[in-house]
């Protein structure tokens, strides 16, 4: 009989995601001994302390066994209420997810049947991509260079009768972007014409700049409130700086939410028990402050960036993406960056094209300064 080799054993679903790139910064970073670290995603703050006080409570009061599949009943009902108000419609059902990346996996495998088409923009966030390799669905990748609008022409021309859903995210990693309400309203116009599902994933809400500085309660111009055929997925990651504790939501369709609440049921079981419940004690907590201290971070890294690089100033997250000098691929230039000790990563990670490089400015104002006056130098 023939005995496999151990890598034989290995599925053609997980031969089919290739996670190198970033894997070869996170290697050389973990080589490093001070790295100025501009390549990840986590805020640089620390949960609200009456959220770290209501998890202890929670877990020494004995929250600690499954929850609902769907999630405890006061946190679905606060984000709820929060959603009509924002959108000025019930957006139906809030299923609480482990992280918005579980909320990804759930909608993908809820939605998409092998063969199907969604529309994903390029740039993006990097999981898009893999989660719909691995459920045997297409990303049908959309350019948005070089402004990372909305090319509602483009996107138009890639529907075929296989597109299933527009995947949209904004603020957008790793461009930093926020969709204006007409680029949303156009957008919806395309999804309703060809009957489509919009994904929406707003986990970067809370981090809108300019606009919210002007005005503290602008909305973001979301899908959700005049789609009905929208999923929105947000999440505590970011905004309450709970990358650990893995919480997100997603909210929609009664029909959708039910399919992935069952798949919820026999893949993650439930979202993290006593998190839910410290959720629930700084769902309301204002963030204004951690909103205006990314802002002065983005005015730092845009300000000295722009002095030496093409760049798009970002209204939102905590990313800026600029264009690589002429004359070096984006791969080329980070690698140049990492012997400099600046940690970036090349954009080719969330892009067919290898031009730019993303810079996570969630760190201090000092670090990134820095960081940003070295890639200026290494600019030429
Ligand atoms: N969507 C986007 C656009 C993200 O940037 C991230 C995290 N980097 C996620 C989803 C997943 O976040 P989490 O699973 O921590 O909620």
């Amino acid at each position: 009989m023939m005995m496999r080799s151990i890598d034989e054993f290995v599925s053609h679903r997980a031969l089919g995601i290739d996670a190198s790139g970033i894997r070869k910064v996170f290697d050389l970073a973990a080589k490093m001994p001070d790295p100025i670290n501009l390549s990840i995603g986590l805020p640089d703050f620390d949960v609200p302390e009456a959220g770290k006080t209501a998890a202890i409570q929670a877990i020494e009061s004995g929250q600690n066994r499954y929850t609902q599949t769907q999630g405890i009943a006061p946190l679905r009902q606060a984000l709820r209420q929060r959603l009509s108000a924002e959108m000025g419609r019930d957006l139906g059902d809030v299923l609480i997810t482990s992280g918005v990346s579980g909320a990804l996996l759930l909608v993908i495998m809820a939605v998409c049947d092998p063969g199907d088409e969604v529309i994903v923009l390029d740039p993006f966030f990097v999981m898009y991509k893999h989660l719909l390799t691995m459920a045997g669905a297409k990303a049908v990748l959309v350019d948005t260079y070089p402004d990372f609008g909305f090319p509602a022409e483009k996107v138009a021309a890639a529907i075929t009768p296989r597109t299933k859903m527009l995947m949209l995210n904004s603020p957008c990693n790793p461009t930093g972007m926020v969709m204006s309400q007409q680029q949303v309203d156009d957008a919806v116009r395309i999804a309703r014409q060809h009957g489509l599902l919009i994904l929406s994933d707003e986990i970067y809400e809370p981090f809108l700049y300019d606009q919210r500085q002007a005005n503290p309660g602008t909305p973001l111009p979301s899908p959700a409130r005049d789609y009905d055929r929208t999923i929105l997925l947000r999440g505590f990651s970011k905004s309450h700086a709970m990358t650990g504790w893995r919480l997100g939501y997603a909210a929609g369709p009664a029909q959708i939410i039910a399919q992935m609440t069952k798949l919820q049921q026999y893949t993650f079981v439930c979202a993290p028990s006593p998190l839910q419940y410290a959720a629930l004690a700084v769902v309301d907590s204002p963030m204004e402050q951690a909103r205006s201290a990314y802002q002065r971070k983005r005015d730092i890294a845009y300000d000295l960036l722009s002095k030496r690089f093409q760049v798009n100033r970002p209204d939102g997250a905590f990313y800026i993406f600029p264009k690589a000098p002429d004359g070096i691929t984006a791969s080329d230039f980070c690698t140049k960056a990492i012997a400099n000790n600046v940690l970036i990563i090349p954009g080719n990670v969330f892009s067919t094209r290898d031009t730019h490089f993303r810079i996570s400015y969630a760190t201090t104002d000092e670090r990134l300064a820095e960081g940003c006056r070295i890639l200026c130098s290494l600019a030429g």
